[in-house]
């Protein structure tokens, strides 16, 4: 038989259940990538990101006998047309939760003559759906998810496939660079963080100087490493562990309420403020605000915000400033090489208090969590080079002008934003 094992978001060949599945009992597999020239243009950093994984499943393919084959156009008619020209008898995909993937597999659905395989179980611990409260169709309270989850068997990693062979068949060569992306890059890091710093987690997860976390999110978004092989050798850390079920929880709600990606999971009733003015300011790293400040040019700088700080920048602009969270989840799609469909727009929709928080009012207050997660304001002076030298980094409204360096004075009272959203929300 022949298969063609469509690769998606899912750039890696071990613990992957697709491509096992493709390369079980089959003579031959077509590892396929299709660059799909109509996806919203990404940050450089982030395509690049992509190229480094694309490069590191071709090598490891390479390995295995066999190479990926690259092509460009819409998805659907090119993995039709490539299953066509090898005569495949089966294609496998990964299931995924946005509406983009759900079009492209429906699609898929209709114009393959062969059979195909859709696999739910590669890009989450647990399979989004498969856990559901008695009468509904998802979780719409964390906690309750978590207990599941938790108490839920996972499934066991799958084997790498042994060999590859691929049929003849036309197609780019993948891209050849190394970087920081892909597989190989993800183990050693998964590796080196689990040996080292996963214990500390929960000491040093919130303190955004600190390299508490893993960084691994980029990873996780590309599938370059597997959530469930994290999650089985995160045993010993188990708040680290946690988050990755936040990561399921938020894909099981995506899955359930495909639209939230959008609109309002809750709506409020928001008459969210139109102030281009703030917008901007906040976007460049300059509200005045050095916590939010230092966030919003760690993003610019390096494509990746500490959790924390997101928190934080998100609260401010969707409460303090009282502005549309998509502006806000818009801006970091763009920046974020994590940016990821589900985790993105639920998390900012959980800070505005229109997703599943369920203290939907709270406003936090960025000069109590600067003096709670970077007390000695380090993180605002590495990101933010006006304020790196001055005695009070965390009020340099307090300053003289000449002192604060050219560093603008705050756009709005921190009080006033809070009184105004509360009065919003009744
Ligand atoms: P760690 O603390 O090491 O956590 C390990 C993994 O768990 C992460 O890599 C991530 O996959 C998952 N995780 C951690 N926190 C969360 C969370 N709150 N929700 C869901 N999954 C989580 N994460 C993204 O992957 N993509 C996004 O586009 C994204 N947008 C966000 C927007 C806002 C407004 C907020 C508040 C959070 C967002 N997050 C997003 C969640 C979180 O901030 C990042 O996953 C985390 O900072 C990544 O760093 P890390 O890998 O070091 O995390």
């Amino acid at each position: 038989t022949t298969t063609v094992a469509v690769f998606t978001r899912d750039l890696r060949v071990r613990d992957n259940p697709m491509l096992a599945a493709a390369a079980r009992g089959a003579d031959q597999v077509v590892p396929l990538f299709v660059r799909d020239g109509k996806v919203a243009a990404f940050s450089a950093r982030r395509t690049r990101f992509l190229d480094e994984s694309l490069s590191d499943v071709d090598a490891s393919l390479r390995h295995l006998g066999g190479r990926l084959v690259l092509r460009e156009g819409d998805p659907v008619e090119e993995v039709c047309r490539v299953a066509g020209e090898v005569g495949a008898d089966r294609v496998h995909i990964a299931g995924d939760v946005s509406a983009y993937a759900r079009t492209r597999e429906e699609r898929l659905r209709s114009g393959l003559t062969c059979e195909f395989v859709v696999h739910d179980d590669v890009h989450t611990v647990v399979p989004p759906g498969l856990l559901t409260p008695s009468g509904k169709d998802h979780f719409a309270v964390f906690s309750a998810y978590h207990r599941q989850w938790d108490a839920h068997g996972w499934r066991q990693a799958v084997p790498t496939p042994r060999r590859i062979e691929v049929p003849k068949v036309k197609g780019r060569k993948a891209p050849s660079v190394r970087g920081e992306g892909g597989e190989s890059a993800a183990r050693r890091r998964m590796t080196s963080w689990l040996r080292t710093n996963a214990e500390s987690y929960t000491d040093n997860h919130d303190m955004v100087a600190v390299d508490g976390t893993s960084r691994l999110s980029p990873y996780l978004h590309l599938g370059c490493l597997s959530a469930l092989e994290l999650a089985r050798r995160g045993d010993k850390a188990p708040d680290f562990v946690r988050q990755l079920a936040w990561r399921d929880f938020h894909h099981q709600v995506l899955n359930a309420r495909p639209d939230a990606a959008h609109e309002d999971y809750r709506p409020r009733g928001d008459r969210w403020r139109d102030d281009d003015h703030a917008f901007d300011a906040w976007r460049a790293g300059e509200t005045g605000i050095p916590i939010v400040d230092a966030g919003m040019r760690q993003l610019l700088a390096e494509g990746w915000m500490h959790n924390r700080a997101r928190l934080v920048v998100a609260s401010f602009l969707t409460k303090t400033l009282y502005l549309d969270w998509r502006a806000g989840a818009a801006h970091f799609y763009a920046h974020l090489i994590d940016g990821d469909i589900a985790n993105n727009s639920l998390n900012w929709q959980w800070v505005a208090g229109t997703g599943t928080d369920t203290r939907p009012n709270r406003v936090l207050n960025p000069m109590r969590q600067a003096e709670r997660f970077d007390p000695r304001d380090d993180y605002v002076r590495r990101y933010v080079p006006e304020l790196s030298g001055v005695d009070d980094a965390r009020r340099p409204w307090t300053l003289s002008t000449k002192a604060r360096n050219g560093y603008p004075l705050p756009i709005v009272d921190l009080a006033e934003g809070r009184a105004r959203f509360l009065a919003a929300r009744g």
